[in-house]
């Protein structure tokens, strides 16, 4: 019987940077989805924009703006081929948060130079307010950095219906009832989690569709206003993306999806000869306070038989699956978080590391056992 160091269970940009970097670190990892290719779920539909957030300096923003020095060092580094640097500029999206920007501006803490309407025009981009342009900042090829990920990974293609603790290995089961072995599970399911009781994360889904289009405008740098619109890479170029609020994987639409951005697009570049070559659709999972989900999960059961009183607001200590871990919750910005996030699931897993309490799924529990208390 094969006993893996850790099975990750899910191909996204998340669990494909954990079963990377538990490798990297000399772990045995299996790498498994349901699909036969990785990037299926919300990853193969990502823009993956990978830019700092901006804002008043808030945790949410300093968090993000950490995994972005990591992610875009980490993809230079380990897959330069799916990361292309074309700086991203942040655009007010009208007069109001234009004023904003000086404000923003002192929390900008990546490097970042301000282009005026006049410079902004010398790129191509029609816009009246000056604009942050960071020029560290870049996009990725989602699908295909995931599968060169992927390529360096034992991988297998199942689909995990049970999960079983033997008190020292866990047993992956699909439906054919075969079986697969690990010391250590890392769950990184996105939208769709059928495996374990982990409601008290709040994941939610938020549905989007992009496009890609076919293109010669000369334009090499990436933009984000209300949308955002890549560099021209290879006479391909990127508008991304809706966001609706969802409870099923795949929303209805009116067979146009990508008109909005269309329009708006046309609003900041020539798109005159902008050419739909694809349309991606796909659920971004977010936690319920927007910050990413690392770390060990809370055995809701055994809490609920041996703390009852923990759904009346008593505060016991939290009893959590052995070996047993989450990275999900990127929201929106799985391609920004994955990588950092990653890195310190791997020293947990491996070290024993306690992991960033802004990440750590903890935070979540007790709340969420008082409030199902009082919720009729
Ligand atoms: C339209 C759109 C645009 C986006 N743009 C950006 C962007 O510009 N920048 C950015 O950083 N992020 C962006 N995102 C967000 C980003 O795509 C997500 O944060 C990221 O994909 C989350 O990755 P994940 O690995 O957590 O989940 P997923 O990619 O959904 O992966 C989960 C995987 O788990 C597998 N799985 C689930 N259950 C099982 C099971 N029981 N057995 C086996 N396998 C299972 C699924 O098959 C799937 O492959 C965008 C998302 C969308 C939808």
């Amino acid at each position: 019987m094969k006993i893996y160091d850790t099975i990750v269970i899910g191909a996204g940009i998340a669990g494909c940077c954990a079963a990377y970097a538990l490798q990297q670190r000399g772990q045995k990892v299996l790498l498994v989805d349901r699909s036969s290719s990785a990037a299926t779920g919300g990853s193969g539909a990502a823009g993956a924009f990978v830019s700092p957030k901006i804002g008043k300096g808030g945790p949410l923003q300093q968090l993000t703006n950490e995994a972005f020095v990591y992610a875009k060092t980490f993809y230079k580094a380990h897959f330069p081929d799916y990361f292309h640097q074309t700086g991203v500029i942040r655009i007010p999206k009208d007069e109001e948060d234009a004023q904003k920007f000086s404000m923003y501006e002192q929390y900008n803490d990546t490097h970042y130079t301000w282009l005026t309407p006049a410079e902004l025009q010398a790129l191509g981009i029609q816009e009246e307010h000056s604009s942050f342009l960071f020029d560290e900042a870049g996009v990725c090829d989602a699908p295909e950095l995931c599968n060169a990920i992927l390529q360096q990974i034992p991988f297998k293609q199942f689909d995990v219906n049970e999960l079983n603790y033997d008190g020292t290995k866990w047993h992956l089961l699909n439906a054919e009832c075969y079986t697969l072995n690990a010391k250590h599970i890392v769950l990184s399911l996105g939208y769709q989690n059928t495996l374990l009781d982990m409601r008290y994360m709040g994941v939610r889904g938020t549905w989007g569709s992009r496009g890609d289009y076919y293109s010669n405008l000369k334009l090499d740098v990436s933009m984000h206003k209300r949308i955002s619109v890549s560099a021209n890479v290879d006479g391909i170029i990127k508008l991304g993306a809706t966001h609706v609020k969802a409870k099923e994987p795949c929303m209805v639409c009116d067979g146009k999806p990508l008109a909005t951005l269309e329009q708006q697009a046309s609003q900041m570049v020539d798109s005159s000869d902008f050419r739909l070559k694809e349309t991606f659709c796909g659920m971004r999972s977010g936690s319920k306070d927007y910050f990413p989900l690392v770390g060990r999960v809370v055995d809701v059961s055994y809490m609920a038989e041996h703390h009852p009183n923990v759904f009346r607001g008593a505060k016991p200590e939290l009893k959590h699956f052995e070996n047993l871990f989450v990275l999900n919750g990127l929201g929106g910005r799985g391609f920004v978080f994955a990588p950092l996030m990653a890195q310190w699931l791997s020293e947990l897993i491996i070290n024993g590391k306690e992991v960033d309490k802004r990440v750590d799924p903890d935070r979540l529990f007790l709340k969420w056992a008082r409030k199902l208390h009082k919720t009729p």
